[in-house]
């Protein structure tokens, strides 16, 4: 084997180190705190892989660099442009995996929705993701990876002038359960948090969990974001039958969790997050059970814990082989107001960038036959037209939004 091959297969990822990881990294090169945070900055703010070019770091640091360590950047296999300025990224994770990062833009924040596992173990009926199984657990690297990338790629695109950024919140809303990666998750959160890597605020920062009580409770003592919980049903049987995981986690128990992270937590409600399934989930009834249930009233409530909350209506996208079909508008609309009555702050989410499947939370089964995937992917790519330049797109989507 080539020399530099067999270093390149040694090289840690730097991606994968919080800052105090890094700190405690280039302590081991006998370097101070200062220069892993100086390292930092090149690497999060200005998206440099190339310790060449690190210009204020010393010679000999930069040639220990080049020869130890590595910014091992996700490969994407296709971008894809909505009308609406969404944009979406494949990556190539390997072994026939491909994971989903989505950018949301909107007038006043730029939103990426990102992966924290390729598949998913958990199965909820409606989750295209869930029918796929589960592959592996991303990395911290693979998790901050998707942020690196699609920040610096969108400030390239869109002429952003230095200290300006393109992504303001993020989400972990893509494929995975955020909560069932724990020890890779935190870390990639500390990234997102600080300030010399991104600086997104806690509130800026959503973890959104199928309910996984003892992780939020570790959530709320390690790194407090804000948290949105996917409800789907107020009552144990119909979610039993929706999000498996429901089975190990009653709904009295994830409510005792909620409102135990709110102690914490840095907004002061936590988002329920309901996909709205036609004749499944979504009558009047059912909207009384999800108002009685967050009153910390009814069967499956936590008796007299009133947990202060945002609900979001997701309209069901739909997939093949799921069987279930997306609510009704009216049916949605109807449901919202029976929750606003009671006081319940609810909004529908938009569905966007349907013209590229980047509906947020689902991978619109592209990478279901894992064997096939690269295939179809290419095809698809070849099948495509140019993207359109994203400026004309960023105008249109603004154009859209008034
Ligand atoms: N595993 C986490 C986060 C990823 S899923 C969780 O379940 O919360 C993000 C959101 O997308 C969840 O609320 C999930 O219920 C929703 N979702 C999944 N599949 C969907 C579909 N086909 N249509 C609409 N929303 C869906
Ligand atoms: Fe996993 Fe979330 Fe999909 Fe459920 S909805 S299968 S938890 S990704």
């Amino acid at each position: 084997m080539r020399r530099d091959a067999i270093a390149h297969m040694s090289a840690v990822n730097l991606l994968d180190f919080d800052l105090d990881a890094l700190a405690a990294w280039c302590a081991g090169l006998g370097e101070k705190r200062f220069r892993a945070q100086q390292l930092f900055r090149w690497i999060h703010q200005k998206g440099e892989r190339d310790f060449g070019r690190m210009s204020d770091l010393a010679r000999t640091l930069r040639e220990q660099l080049v020869q130890h360590a590595e910014v091992r950047a996700l490969q994407p296999m296709s971008e894809r442009r909505s009308a609406d300025g969404t944009v979406k990224w494949l990556f190539d994770v390997g072994g026939g995996n491909a994971i989903e990062t989505v950018f949301i833009p909107e007038d006043d924040r730029g939103t990426l929705c990102i992966s924290s596992q390729a598949g998913c173990a958990v199965g909820c009926r409606f989750c295209s993701t869930g029918h796929q199984g589960f592959s592996r657990n991303l990395t911290t690297g693979e998790i901050i990876g998707q942020l690196w990338h699609a920040e610096h790629a969108l400030r390239r695109q869109l002429g952003l002038a230095a200290g300006e950024r393109a992504i303001t919140n993020v989400v972990m809303m893509g494929m995975g359960e955020p909560l069932q990666n724990y020890a890779a998750l935190v870390p990639a959160l500390r990234m997102m948090l600080d300030d010399h890597g991104y600086g997104l605020s806690r509130r800026r920062v959503t973890v959104s969990t199928s309910g996984m009580v003892s992780m939020i409770e570790r959530l709320r003592d390690d790194c407090p974001v804000a948290l949105a919980v996917s409800l789907h049903a107020a009552n144990d049987a119909l979610r039993d039958e929706l999000v498996p995981l429901n089975r190990k986690h009653r709904l009295a128990d994830l409510m005792r969790a909620c409102h135990h992270y709110l102690e914490r937590a840095p907004r002061d409600f936590i988002t329920f997050e309901y996909c709205m399934l036609d004749g499944v989930n979504d009558s009047d009834a059912h909207a009384r059970e999800v108002i009685e249930l967050v009153a910390g009233r009814g069967p499956a409530a936590a008796p007299g814990l009133r947990i202060p909350c945002k609900i979001n209506l997701i309209p069901f996208n739909p997939f093949p082989q799921s069987g279930l079909r997306r609510s009704p508008d009216a049916r949605v609309q109807a449901f919202a107001r029976v929750l606003q009555a009671a006081g319940l702050v609810t909004t529908v989410r938009k569905t966007r960038g349907d013209d590229i499947d980047a509906a947020c939370g689902q991978l619109a089964g592209e990478v279901r036959d894992r064997t096939q995937v690269r295939v179809r992917l290419q095809r698809r790519r070849e099948a495509e037209p140019l993207a359109a330049p994203v400026a004309a797109v960023a105008q249109a989507a603004q154009g859209a939004a008034r």
